[in-house]
């Protein structure tokens, strides 16, 4: 198995105790991390790398995205939320083509891996293409193939059987890299009957589900009006919070108490996706309420198309401002709770529970950042530094299960130059089709 030391190294642990090491060494042996602070006695490595001026930091986890959406980036601008849907993504989705995903997903790759991500929770169509991405990239994910449950003509790629075919295809490769959620939109488009049968297969197969819950007072008021119930309240009868594999929930904008402490007893994982609300005006949720309730929040960018970019170090930064700013409280949401929601609360609800810390016998999943920079310095508070002034592009090295995907800024697991002509290609081809059409799903 190869060795690799990492030496003269800042580094933000994230273990229990928020550990900070200054100046000190990591070590690698396989896919697992086999000492912090000093290597194990007798370790002879294979790879000796000088840490000088870098920090040592669990990957992140992009807890909500749709990756091959960077085919839509900068195509859907200053809409509301419902034109911005009807009028712009779904019409251009109708167009979809397998090989889009292919390289919409490798394109949102090579930007995560350029932004120090190990993993993402994604939800789209065509999935089986963004698998093929995760098994030659190194990377890891959560996949779910989006399904709508409103006839089997306004499904993308597949219904949910073929979902399920999916699912079966890429259980158990790319080295354990890949975990596999079933992926209904939502309550407000899929209907009870068709969530129910959702839930009876997670469960008999042992299934995470992912999908989009709760981002209005209109969706919640349609609920009231049709279930008789909240939107959270609705998925919990229908079994869908409970899924043995996990759920994500992404966004969960309005909520009440209720449903907070039902979302905390399911221990579902919310995605927060902050960017995304601020950019379509869906208003931001003041996040001490779900700490009150011990629901746990992961962070995600969600997809291109409403965020701009994939930038984890973005995402992160706004959720600890917006939460200041909302809760008008500068204690609010201090700098290693916001790190941890970006990595080992993501990596956990996507079925990765070993990654998202720098600690002995946990998986490999490092981001160096080059703080050689003069907005990385001075370095008073290395954790400040990290939240507070570092970009995505400040990440010089990524490594996930002890391979590295990114040395010096140099990809080396996937074509970088190509995937760029080949994504920029064929996102044109994508948005010049089905222009004047509306593709109008509900609420
Ligand atoms: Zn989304």
């Amino acid at each position: 198995m190869a060795r690799a030391l990492i030496e003269n190294v800042d580094i933000v642990t994230l273990d229990p105790h928020g550990t900070v090491l200054r100046d000190s060494c990591l070590a690698v042996e396989g896919e697992k991390i086999v000492g912090v602070g000093q290597a194990p006695p007798g370790f002879i490595p294979d790879e000796r790398l000088d840490g000088h001026n870098h920090l040592a930091m669990p990957a992140l986890f992009n807890a909500h995205c749709h990756a091959a959406m960077t085919y839509e980036r900068g195509w859907a601008e200053d809409l509301p939320f419902a034109r911005w849907l009807n009028e712009k993504i779904w019409v251009a989705e109708s167009a979809l083509r397998d090989e889009d995903v292919y390289w919409g997903a490798a394109l949102a790759a090579c930007e995560m891996f350029r932004g120090g991500v190990a993993g993402f929770n994604d939800h789209y169509f065509f999935m089986d293409r963004v698998a093929e991405v995760v098994e030659q990239s190194g990377m890891k994910a959560a996949l779910a193939w989006c399904v709508f449950g409103i006839g089997d003509d306004r499904e993308i790629g597949a219904n949910l059987e073929g979902t399920l075919r999916f699912i079966e295809r890429w259980s158990g490769r790319a080295q354990g890299r890949l975990r596999l959620f079933l992926g209904p939109h939502s309550p407000y488009i899929c209907p009870p009957e068709f969530l129910r049968r959702i839930a009876e297969l997670a469960h008999e197969r042992s299934l995470g589900i992912h999908l989009h819950l709760s981002e209005s007072e209109e969706q919640v008021e349609n609920s009231l009006r049709a279930n008789g119930l909240s939107p959270v309240a609705h998925l919990d009868r229908l079994g869908i919070l409970q899924a043995p594999g996990g759920c994500i929930a992404a966004h969960c904008l309005c909520v009440s108490d209720e449903d907070l402490e039902l979302l905390a007893q399911r221990e579902v994982t919310v995605a927060h996706t902050p960017i995304t609300y601020m950019k379509l005006a869906m208003g931001v949720p003041d996040l001490s309420r779900f700490a009150r309730h011990k629901v746990t929040v992961a962070i995600g960018t969600d997809g291109p198309a409403s965020n701009g970019d994939l930038d984890m170090f973005a995402a992160l930064r706004q959720t600890a401002i917006l939460q200041k700013h909302v809760q008008r409280d500068p204690q609010a949401m201090p700098g290693d709770a916001v790190l941890r929601m970006a990595t080992q609360a993501g990596a956990r609800g996507m079925g990765f529970p070993g990654s998202g810390v720098l600690a002995e016998g946990a998986s490999a999943d490092i981001a160096l950042v080059n703080m050689d920079q003069p907005h990385l310095l001075p370095r008073h508070d290395v954790v400040a530094n990290l939240v507070h002034s570092a970009k995505a592009a400040d990440v010089s090295d990524l490594m996930v299960n002890g391979c590295w995907l990114m040395r010096k800024r140099e990809l080396l697991t996937l074509d970088e130059e190509k995937i760029k002509f080949e994504a920029a290609r064929g996102a044109s081809r994508l948005v010049s089709q089905n222009m004047h059409r509306v593709r109008q799903y509900g609420a």
